[in-house]
Order: C-alpha cells, then sequence, then structure tokens
C-alpha cells in the first residue's frame, strides 16, 4: 500500500531539534534573546527595517489591521479564496471585509476588482499571495497610493517568493509571514508582520503584550513602572518558536528550489495529460510554491476524484473554500454569488501532495491516478 502522501508536511532535521533543546536549556523560554534574533534573521532575509514576531500568523494579521488603525466602519478589501483569518483579521477590529473578485488566469486578487470596490470608507486592502504566488503588488501599490489605503500582504505562502525581482515583504506597508508546519518553513505555530515603518512596528510591539508600553511617565517613576494604554493581548511568540523558527530558516532557500523543482515536474508531466488545468504564474513572479492547486476538467465529479484519490492514499486537498460561503459571513448578510470567478474556480480546484519530502515517484504516483479518474 502507498504509504500516506500528505498535501503539506513540515521538513524537522536533528538540527532544529537541538535548536529547541538548547532554547529549554537556557534562562529564556519566552520574551528572552532568540525573539529578536528570529525577527532580525526575518527581516535580514526580506530587506526590510523591522519584523514583529506573534504567536501564530492570524495574530499577525489582526495586529498588523491594528497598526493600520482598522476600526468600525471601515472596509478592508480582500480576496474570498483565501484562509479565513484574512478575513477575520479585520473582523476582530470591527471593520467591513468586503471581497473582491479574483483573476480567472492567478487565481489571485483582480486589480481591476478592488478598484470597483473602492468606496470612501476603504482603509486597508489585504492582498494574499495565494499558492506562493505574490499578488500583482505593483497596480495594487498605485491604486492604494491614489486612494490613500495601507496595503497588508497576507504572504502566508509566499515566504521567500519574488515579484519583480523583489522579495515579497518589501512590496507592501506591512507583509504577514506564518510559521504553521505547513507552510515554507515553520516554528509549530507562528507569524510575523515586516514593514519599514517605525510607526507601525512600534504599534505592533505594544499590541502583541497586552497594550503595554514605557512611556514617558512610567520612565519617570522608576524601572519597575509601565503603563498599558490600549487593549492589546497575549499574542507572543516563544523562544522555543524562534529557536526553531532561527534554525528553519537556514534551510528555506534549499526548501523553496525543491518545492520549485517538484512545481516544474508536476507542470511536464501534466503537459500529455488532457484536461487538467496546470498552474498559470506572472511571468514577473517567482512563486514559493506553497500549494500545487490544478483545475480539473468540468465533466469530472471532483468530489468523487476527492474521494478515490483520499482512499488511494493520496492526501489531495481543497484550498480554499470562498470565504463568505462560510455560515460566519452569511450571517452577516454576504451572498452567495458575490464573486463569480473564485465560485467557478472553487467547483474544479484541487490541491495536489507538494512538499520537501515528497519524491519524483509519489509525483507519478499522483499523476497516474489523477488521469485514472479524469480520462475515462
Ligand atoms: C496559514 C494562513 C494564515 C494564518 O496563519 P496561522 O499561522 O495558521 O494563524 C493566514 N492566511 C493564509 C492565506 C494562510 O494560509
Amino acid at each position: 500500500m502507498q504509504r500516506l502522501l500528505t498535501y503539506g508536511h513540515q521538513a524537522i532535521d536533528e538540527e532544529d531539534i537541538q535548536a529547541v533543546v538548547d532554547v529549554l536549556r537556557s534562562p529564556f523560554l519566552t520574551t528572552g534573546p532568540k525573539i529578536k534574533e528570529f525577527e532580525q534573521t526575518i527581516a535580514d532575509y526580506v530587506g526590510t527595517k523591522y519584523a514583529v514576531a506573534f504567536s501564530n500568523g492570524t495574530a499577525a494579521l489582526h495586529g498588523a489591521c491594528y497598526a493600520a488603525g482598522v476600526g468600525v466602519g471601515d472596509e478592508v478589501i480582500t480576496s474570498p479564496i483565501t484562509f479565513a483569518a484574512s478575513a477575520n483579521c479585520v473582523r476582530y477590529m470591527n471593520g467591513t471585509v468586503v471581497f473582491a473578485d479574483i483573476n480567472e488566469k492567478t487565481y489571485n486578487i483582480d486589480v481591476k476588482e478592488i478598484e470597483k470596490n473602492i468606496t470612501s470608507r476603504t482603509k486597508v486592502i489585504i492582498p494574499v499571495d495565494f499558492t506562493g504566488q505574490p499578488a500583482d503588488m505593483d497596480p495594487i501599490m498605485e491604486l492604494a497610493k491614489k486612494h490613500n489605503l495601507t496595503v497588508i500582504e497576507d504572504g502566508a505562502h509566499s515566504l521567500g517568493a519574488t515579484y519583480n525581482g523583489r522579495k515579497v515583504g518589501t512590496l507592501a506597508d506591512m507583509t504577514m509571514f506564518s510559521f504553521h508546519p505547513v507552510k515554507p518553513v515553520t516554528t509549530a505555530e507562528g507569524g510575523v508582520i515586516v514593514t519599514d515603518s517605525e510607526e507601525y512596528y512600534q504599534k505592533m510591539l505594544k499590541f502583541r503584550s497586552h497594550g503595554i508600553e514605557q512611556t514617558p511617565y512610567a520612565q519617570e517613576q522608576g524601572d519597575w513602572y509601565y503603563e498599558m494604554t490600549d487593549l492589546g493581548y497575549n499574542y507572543r511568540m516563544t523562544d522555543l518558536q524562534a529557536g526553531l523558527g532561527i534554525s528553519q530558516m537556514k534551510k528555506l532557500d534549499k526548501f523553496i528550489a525543491k518545492r520549485r523543482e517538484l512545481a516544474a515536474m508536476y507542470n511536464k508531466l501534466f503537459e500529455d495529460e488532457k484536461g487538467i488545468t496546470v498552474p498559470y504564474h506572472l511571468p514577473n513572479t517567482e512563486s514559493g510554491w506553497h500549494l500545487y492547486s490544478v483545475q480539473l476538467p468540468e465533466h469530472v465529479n471532483r468530489k468523487e476524484v476527492f474521494k478515490a484519490m483520499r482512499e488511494a492514499n493520496i492526501g489531495v486537498h481543497v484550498h480554499y473554500i470562498p470565504v463568505y460561503w462560510h455560515p460566519y459571513y452569511q450571517q452577516l448578510g454576504y451572498q452567495k454569488g458575490l464573486c463569480p470567478k473564485a465560485e467557478k474556480w472553487y467547483e474544479y480546484a484541487l490541491t495536489l501532495p507538494l512538499h520537501i519530502l515528497i519524491t519524483e515517484s509519489d509525483q507519478l504516483l499522483v499523476i497516474k491516478q489523477l488521469n485514472k479518474l479524469v480520462n475515462f
């Protein structure tokens, strides 16, 4: 029997394990020196002034929305084809989520659809780098500049990806990376926001630690004194996570190279197979290939294909259900049919296994099995 091929999986080696053990033996399990070192590692890698580590990527997005000043009545535009967290972070700040439809080729948010949805209440755009391919950031930033909007890029899939030769992280006002185990590198749970803005940086530091800061008044009072000036959260990353992250980051470029190789192999193997639409990429982007998501032909029943693949121990998945289809968003009044391209794309989407531990023979097996189900 074929071993279970999951759609994503972490790659942990002895060096990573040792890095965590070293932190366990150190005086600091949290709020220690590993956090700063991890933040510096990320900032240096992408080329930004600042990085703020959070307990997870969702908390990081929440922090970015706080820094951008999202509040009641503010509209934030994002893609419906993403994980719910890209929209939920807006709701945490009591903002209004506006879903703009995707581009039918790249499956990323369509710049023209963003423009159509801009109103006097729009405050932020959250483009998502779906599957690791950067969103079309230059026109998005231009649009944002014209309308005085803040851009928070959801780069949960795209650490290490590039756009016009520039690394994701340097394109938007703030960019989030996630370190969940299926993401490009992992800290088990973890997230970060990178930015060049000192103002955003200071706001997020305060936000992730209860809203506490060292005000001039506190400094006058003495070393024990601090002030809580706003309602923050405990969204801190631990030093254990940071230690793992520092070790994982040494391997990121190698991981991405491997993912690109695997994606290229899938693309090549699918050339001779009728019916499957492989991912399209803008020529000016280099994807991080977090996911390999294909479109099935319209004559097949996706549910049956999914079931048969799973029965063959091939861990296919579907990314993503349009966010506003979830009952929570339906109850807020979003209607099915809102983003027709996203909905049509969703009906035929299937994510195939792609991660560091996949081999070429695994890929051949995936293709053989899928071909059997599609070309009957
Ligand atoms: C994983 C993910 C997140 C959230 O990250 P967590 O670290 O799991 O909280 C947000 N957006 C997208 C697109 C993701 O894939």
